[in-house]
C-alpha cells in the first residue's frame, strides 16, 4: 500500500515519467539515451538522459522505466482514478512528443487484458467499485463525453451517437451552427452548448463510445494529416453519487487527456495551415505548463483563459482537485532533443 500514500501526503499536482521501450523501428540501434541511475526496479524517481556525452538528471514522483507494464502502471493510479468516486475532480494527462507512448498508456489495446491502458482499467475499476458501494446504499449516475481540441476548436466525437434504435452514423462534426461554447456554472460544473453527453452504467457501454470516439478521430484523420497527433483527446466521465442511507451527495469527474505531441515543429518550414496547428498546439501546451506551474506554486493568479484545454478543464484543475501528468519519453538517439525538452518541461510542473 506504501505506494498510493505519496499521492495523499503531497499536494494535488504529481508528475509520472514512462519511459517506452526501444522499438525496431527507432532507426539508429544503439543503446538507450536514458536511465535510471537511483533503481534496479521498474518504478523509481530518478531518470537520467546523454546528450552529447553532458548528463541530465531529473526527478519525479514516480519514473516507470522500459520494463514497466500497463498493470504497473495502473497499480501507482488506481488510488486517484478511486478518489473520482468519492467526490474528487481528477485530471490525467499524457504528455510527449509523438512516438512516444502517450496513446499507449492512456488507451493501449482496449480489447487486450494486458495491453488494455488506463482509460479502460480506470473505466473498469469505477464501474466495479461503484457496484460495490451499492451495498452501502450509494446510488450512481454517470455521463460521459468525448472531444477532442483541435486548432483551438473543440470537436465532438460523440456527435454521431443516437440512443439505439437509430441507426443514423452521418457525423456532425463540420456543421456549422454548433459551437461548443465552454461555460462554468457556480457549482464547479462545466457546461459546454451542444457537446454530447451519455449516460453510461458500465464499461462495456464505454468502451462501444471509445470505439465511436476513434471512429470520428479517424474520418478527421483523412480530412487532415497526421490529425490524431496534432489534437488533444479529452474523455471525460462525470459521477453523481447519492448514499440512500445517509443522504450524502458527491459529484465528481474523471478527465483523461491524451495531449497533442509537444514536437517542435520547425517553425520556418510551416507554412499556412501547419503553421496556424503548430501555434496552437504550442500556445495550448505553454498554457498547460503555466497553469499547472502557477497552481504548483500556489499563486494568486491562474492564467486559465490562456486556452481552449486550460479553461475547459478549469474547475477540474484548482482547488482540491487532483492532477496528474505523465510524461512519455522516447529512449532512441533520434529523440533525445525532443525528450530533454519533455523532461524539462515535466520539471517545471513538478
Ligand atoms: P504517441 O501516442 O505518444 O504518439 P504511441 O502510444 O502511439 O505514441 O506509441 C508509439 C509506438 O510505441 C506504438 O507502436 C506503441 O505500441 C509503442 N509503445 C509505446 N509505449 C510502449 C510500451 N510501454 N511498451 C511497448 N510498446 C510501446
Ligand atoms: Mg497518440
Amino acid at each position: 500500500k506504501l505506494h498510493n500514500t505519496i499521492l495523499e501526503l503531497k499536494g494535488n499536482i504529481r508528475v509520472f515519467c514512462r519511459v517506452r521501450p526501444l522499438l525496431p523501428e527507432d532507426s539508429t540501434g544503439t543503446d538507450m539515451v536514458v536511465s535510471f541511475p537511483t533503481s534496479t526496479e521498474t518504478l523509481g524517481r530518478g531518470i537520467e538522459l546523454v546528450q552529447s556525452g553532458q548528463k541530465y538528471n531529473f526527478t519525479f514522483d514516480k519514473v516507470f522505466n522500459h520494463e514497466a507494464s500497463q498493470q504497473d502502471v495502473f497499480i501507482e493510479i488506481s488510488q486517484l482514478v478511486q478518489s473520482a468516486l468519492d467526490g474528487y475532480k481528477v485530471c490525467i494527462f499524457a504528455y510527449g512528443q509523438t512516438g512516444s507512448g502517450k496513446t499507449y498508456t492512456m488507451m493501449g489495446r482496449p480489447d487486450s487484458p494486458d495491453l488494455k491502458g488506463l482509460i479502460p482499467r480506470s473505466l473498469e475499476q469505477i464501474f466495479e467499485a461503484s457496484q460495490s458501494l451499492k451495498d452501502q446504499g450509494w446510488k450512481y449516475r454517470m455521463q460521459a463525453s468525448i472531444l477532442e481540441i483541435y486548432n483551438e476548436t473543440i470537436r465532438d466525437l460523440l456527435s454521431s451517437h443516437r440512443p439505439s434504435g437509430n441507426d443514423q452514423t452521418k457525423s456532425e462534426n463540420s456543421v456549422p451552427g454548433k459551437q461548443y461554447n465552454i461555460k462554468h456554472d457556480a457549482n464547479g460544473n462545466t457546461h459546454v452548448s451542444d457537446l454530447t453527453i451519455v449516460d453510461v452504467s458500465s464499461a462495456n457501454e464505454i468502451s462501444s463510445l471509445l470505439r465511436q470516439a476513434a471512429q470520428s478521430r479517424s474520418v478527421f484523420r483523412t480530412e487532415m494529416n497526421e490529425h490524431s497527433s496534432r489534437s488533444h483527446f479529452v474523455f471525460t466521465l462525470r459521477i453523481c453519487g447519492i448514499n440512500e442511507k445517509t443522504e450524502q451527495q458527491v459529484q465528481g469527474v474523471l478527465n483523461l487527456i491524451d495531449l497533442a505531441g509537444s514536437e517542435r515543429l520547425s517553425r520556418s518550414g510551416a507554412t499556412g495551415d501547419r503553421l496556424k496547428e503548430t501555434q496552437a498546439i504550442n500556445k495550448s501546451l505553454s498554457a498547460l505548463s503555466d497553469v499547472i506551474f502557477a497552481l504548483a506554486k500556489k499563486e494568486e493568479h491562474v492564467p486559465f483563459r490562456n486556452s481552449k484545454l486550460t479553461y475547459l478543464l478549469q474547475p477540474c484543475l484548482g482547488g482540491d482537485s487532483k492532477t496528474l501528468m505523465f510524461v512519455n519519453i522516447s529512449p532512441d538517439q533520434s529523440s533525445t532533443g525532443e525528450s530533454l525538452c519533455s523532461l524539462r518541461f515535466a520539471a517545471r510542473v513538478n
